[in-house]
């Protein structure tokens, strides 16, 4: 991962984007300038709804240089407008939004990536030299774009008094969708390269990359049981550490589910909703009542079945179509086209899989009616460090750990109380069709019920 290890000590360096910029002169990233005009004219595209064939219509690794060369150009083919989009609606919000430092440093970032892909527009990359130069930009992307949550929330908290909270949600829902999907294509494309066959000497994996379950960062025999109790793991650490109790966790139902999806996706939603449970369950003092996980496989049925036929028979997982793009620009038409030649290569799907729910149970005490009905809304948080300090047993509660606790994976600790936890992680699992209800016993505890649409077994 020297590509990606490059780019984020350039960021770790010299913080923001325009630095980023300096730092990629000295990796020899060109960026060519960003004009109103390229912005409008990249922005006028019908954006492409991304699916889940899209991201595995390369083959199964490792790619030769050709199916290399295919994504690049397809990955190409989709970022400029995606990122002209982006920018548009920054500058759609009113200016008093607009030019609050935190929101204009993410407007920024999206300029600067996309004058790092401007100088490959209207061209080919058509050798592995070109390649390489634009997986450094691809890693570039993915870095600018880290950590840039609580950039976010803190630019909306700040602007609060100037926009409505349908008006922020409404935003920022369209905005982190597009958002998952273009750090995804990027990504995807960076696992591509390094278990291609061409470069996979550079990976730390390249001895098990022939046998192995992942398309790129799709892995295609997921276990949700494995992550849950990775992130019950990290979760349980920082409330050891810094509460003195740790809650446990029991799985129940069927534990050796596998299903086709992103890890990384999976890893974040999981890990805040644990985050939730458990600091209502220490709230509470419940810390004896096991946090009680069921894994439900979904039975087959007949609807399933006729709508897998239907989207194998137009050679694309029709079902996978991402809406994550912003509606009112996108021509519908669109939404399942694949571009020329993406589906040449499909996998048929075996779809035995329809998805799984997974069941997170607590008995912290539920949510009262009245906030259940924020729960969905951006910023919506009742985290408060003293409560929680004075109600765990006199251990010294950092406020990194309390951070931490209510905050986003991807925010890391800077992300505190800031309630971003549940929509974001609804947006996540939305993305392939799924999604996450909450249900209440308000003076008991809540049942979470996290579905993940089975994105299909791919062969
Ligand atoms: P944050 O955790 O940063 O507050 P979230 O979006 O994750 O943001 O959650 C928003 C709010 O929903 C929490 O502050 C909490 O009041 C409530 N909540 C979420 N999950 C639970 C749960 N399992 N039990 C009790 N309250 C919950
Ligand atoms: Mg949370």
């Amino acid at each position: 991962m020297l590509i990606l290890a490059a780019a984020r000590a350039a960021t770790r360096r010299h913080g923001g984007a325009h630095l980023v910029g300096r730092a990629n002169k000295k990796r020899g990233i060109q960026t060519a300038t960003v004009t109103d005009g390229a912005i409008q004219q990249l922005a006028s595209k019908p954006l492409h709804a991304l699916t889940l064939a899209d991201l595995c219509s390369h083959g199964r690794p490792p790619l030769s240089t050709e199916q290399l060369l295919k994504s690049a150009n397809f990955t190409l083919s989709i970022l400029p407008s995606r990122l002209a989009h982006r920018i548009q609606s920054l500058r759609a919000l009113p200016y008093i939004v607009v030019a609050n430092p935190n929101v204009s440093q993410i407007h920024n970032n999206y300029v600067h990536s996309l004058s790092t892909l401007l100088p490959y527009a209207e061209r080919h990359i058509e050798t592995l030299q070109d390649e390489i130069k634009f997986t450094e930009v691809m890693a570039d992307l993915v870095e600018t774009h880290s950590n840039t949550i609580a950039v976010l929330a803190r630019g909306f908290l700040e602007a609060r008094k100037y926009i409505s909270a349908e008006q922020i949600t409404r935003f920022l829902d369209e905005h982190l969708r597009a958002r998952i999907g273009t750090r995804l294509i990027a990504e995807q494309h960076i696992a591509l390269h390094f278990s291609s066959k061409a470069h996979a000497e550079l990976s730390d994996h390249h001895e098990t990359t022939e046998q192995s379950s992942y398309i790129g960062v799709i892995d295609t025999a997921l276990k949700p049981a494995e992550i849950i109790r990775r992130c019950e793991a990290t979760v349980g650490e920082i409330c050891e550490l810094k509460y003195g109790v740790r809650p446990t966790v029991v799985l129940s139902g069927d534990p050796e589910t596998t299903i086709a999806h992103i890890p990384m996706h999976l890893e974040y939603i999981l890990t805040e909703l644990l985050k939730n449970s458990f600091r209502a369950t220490i709230e509470a003092g419940m810390e004896k009542e096991p946090i009680d996980i069921t894994i439900a496989p979904a039975p087959e049925n007949e609807d399933w079945r006729a709508e897998q036929k239907r989207a194998m028979e137009k050679g694309s997982s029709a079902i996978n179509s991402v809406a994550d793009h912003d509606t009112s620009t996108a021509d519908a038409a669109s939404n399942t086209k694949l571009p020329p030649g993406a589906s040449a290569n499909i996998q048929p799907l075996d779809c035995s899989s329809p998805g799984v729910t997974i069941r997170i149970r607590d008995r912290g005490g539920g949510i009262s009616p009245e906030n259940h009905t924020k729960l969905w809304e951006y910023g919506f948080t009742t985290f408060n460090e003293d409560e929680i300090n004075d109600k765990t047993s006199g251990t010294d509660a950092g406020p990194s750990a309390l951070d931490m606790l209510s905050a986003g994976a991807a925010g890391g600790s800077s992300l505190a109380g800031l309630g971003y936890g549940l929509p974001l992680g609804r947006a996540y699992a939305g993305y392939f069709g799924g999604g996450i209800a909450v249900q209440s016993l308000f003076g008991w505890g809540t049942d979470v019920y996290l579905s993940l649409r089975g994105v299909g077994k791919i062969n």
